[in-house]
């Protein structure tokens, strides 16, 4: 029997943060202040800064495996805590600012959270968080005029001693949002987000690396910021943080002024930009080949197409909170580099393949759907930054027998191997017993040229069961008619999918994510047909 000779090191982000600090220490770390001031750091004073925050966590009691909240916007001192708390053996707990404060109340207290930092600018949130129950032993103010935390730092005992880490140990949680049930809790280890790391890196995934600048536009409190600041500190690359201004013209000016490389966000985030650069044509100067990572719902292959001619490439992937979040990401197979535009633009706007160590799989009742472009399932993964419970045991249904996590979104695959997810399963729309996909037609919509955001859900109705409704928000300045966008609907779908209703709005309502609310929507037009009865 022969043993392997190589070196046990275990898979802790401790590495990261040190490298980042060794190697490449004078990389900057650029964050937009809430008074609007870019503050700069390098990865040296970071790292440096987070082993002081571990030390005075250590100080002040927080023992391995402890919770440690945030609740905090996209900057320098986040990143801190993302390495401080768990140098210190503690887990970091980002809470959700857009959620309510009775849910984050929830959320905090079903974590157990005992340290909460906290943004002077959302401090009026705090309150409201501690009114709705929250109970946290600490809370320290992080910047502007209140603050506490330089003081925690400048303070932190010089000898407390930081807890050798080991690679299953809990790093990170964050809570689903939860559209149907109580929020859950899911944990990160130091090996799950080490492995993750290592992949987003690779060019097949994001393609991320040293000579890189990159803004992570999703918040640090959804899904880790997809894991951006981890990549960042692996690579050395430069990172900015835009603070709490996400509007287009602050998102451009730092795009523009740092030279950002690549950056990531939900797409309603880029719909903005888009309007933005086309009302002021040359207005911004973006560093060349600008890439932008789209998730957390379904990128319109539109959107994809306005970019290209932008200069800017669109690069669509999917994932959840349960899969820390990358599980698809979606690139023209080499073989079709050359294909007609139509289908490239197709398969860019789908969701792509798994990066390596992920599996997924589609199955209906039949079992795993042919790969056929036609026969859809539910969208079934598994890896090892996958989650394999939430935390307490809730809903051990979501979990197959054999292994799987079901994401509860319906796709299909096609002879490339490329998924495609037609709708979520709560989303589907049943009409006289056949399935309508709500996000198919949301996507044809927002192709048509005068519509900017379109959702579809399902309303009750006497005798189909379900018929859809179309909620429509058209781009500034343009005009069209119910008729005409069901005829746009009409020749591109099956005659039963055509929405009844076509209803044009000001605003489609969204979770704390961005993403469609379509409980709220469902709520709305409810009765929408029952005069039919
Ligand atoms: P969350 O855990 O809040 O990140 O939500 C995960 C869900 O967002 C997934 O199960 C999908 O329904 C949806 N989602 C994420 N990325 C995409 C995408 N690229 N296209 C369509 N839906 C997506």
């Amino acid at each position: 029997m022969t043993t392997a000779t190589m070196m046990d090191v275990p898979l802790t982000i401790d590495q990261l943060i040190d490298r980042a600090e060794r190697w490449m220490g004078d990389a900057e770390v650029v964050s937009r202040r809430p008074d609007r001031s870019l503050h700069r750091t390098t990865y040296r004073a970071i790292a440096q800064r987070a082993r002081r925050l571990a030390r005075a966590l250590v100080g002040a009691k927080i023992r391995p495996g402890d919770r440690v909240a945030t609740l905090m916007w996209n900057h320098a001192e986040h990143l801190e805590a993302y390495f401080g708390i768990p140098l210190a053996g503690g887990v970091t707990h980002t809470l959700n600012l857009r959620l309510h404060p009775d849910e984050i109340a929830y959320i905090a207290n079903d974590a157990g959270d005992r340290i909460l930092l906290v943004d002077d600018v959302l401090y009026p949130l705090y309150e409201k968080v501690v009114a709705s129950g929250a109970r946290f032993e600490r809370v320290v103010v992080v910047g502007c005029a209140r603050d506490q935390y330089e003081a925690l730092l400048a303070d932190a005992p010089d000898d407390a001693m930081l807890p050798t880490l080991a690679e299953t140990d809990a790093l990170g949680t964050c809570y689903t949002s939860g559209t149907t049930g109580k929020p859950k809790g899911v944990v990160y280890s130091h090996r799950s987000t080490m492995l993750h790391t290592i992949v987003m890196l690779s060019p097949d995934t994001l393609g991320l690396g040293r000579a890189d600048t990159i803004m992570p536009v999703v918040p640090m409190f959804h899904v880790n910021a997809w894991g951006l600041p981890f990549a960042a500190a692996m690579t050395g690359a430069k990172l900015v943080f835009p603070g709490p201004y996400l509007d287009a013209a602050s998102l451009l000016e730092l795009l523009a002024g740092e030279r950002v490389t690549i950056a990531a966000g939900v797409p309603t985030i880029w719909l903005g930009i888009r309007e933005a650069l086309d009302a002021a044509p040359g207005r911004y100067a973006l560093a060349p080949g600008l890439r932008m990572v789209v998730g957390g719902s379904a990128a319109p292959e539109q959107l994809i197409r306005d970019f290209d001619r932008l200069g800017m490439t669109l690069l669509h992937a999917w994932g959840m909170t349960e899969t820390s979040p990358i599980g698809l990401v979606s690139r023209v197979p080499p073989q079709l580099a050359d294909a007609d535009e139509a289908l490239r633009y197709q398969l860019r706007a789908k969701q792509g393949v798994p990066p390596p160590l992920v599996d997924v799989v589609v199955r209906n009742e039949a079992g795993e759907v042919a790969h056929d472009d036609r026969t859809s399932g539910e969208l079934l993964v598994r890896g090892p930054w996958v989650s394999g419970a939430y935390v307490g045991g809730h809903s051990p249904d979501r979990w197959t027998a054999d292994g799987w996590f079901r994401t509860g979104d319906v796709a299909r695959v096609d002879a490339y191997g490329i998924v495609q997810l037609t709708d979520r399963v709560a989303d589907l729309i049943k009409s006289g017993g056949e399935w309508i996909a709500s996000v198919e037609l949301e996507n044809a919509l927002m192709g048509h040229p005068a519509v900017r955001e379109a959702a579809v859900i399902g309303a009750p109705h006497p005798k189909w069961s379900e018929r859809p409704i179309a909620v429509v928000v058209l781009k500034p300045g343009q005009t069209a008619t119910t008729d005409e966008l069901r005829a746009f609907l009409a020749v591109r779908f099956p005659k039963f999918w055509v929405p009844d209703a076509v209803e044009l709005v000001e605003a489609i309502p969204r979770t704390s994510a961005g993403k469609f609310k379509k409980t709220e929507l469902r709520d709305t037009y409810r009765q929408y047909f029952d005069s039919l009865a």
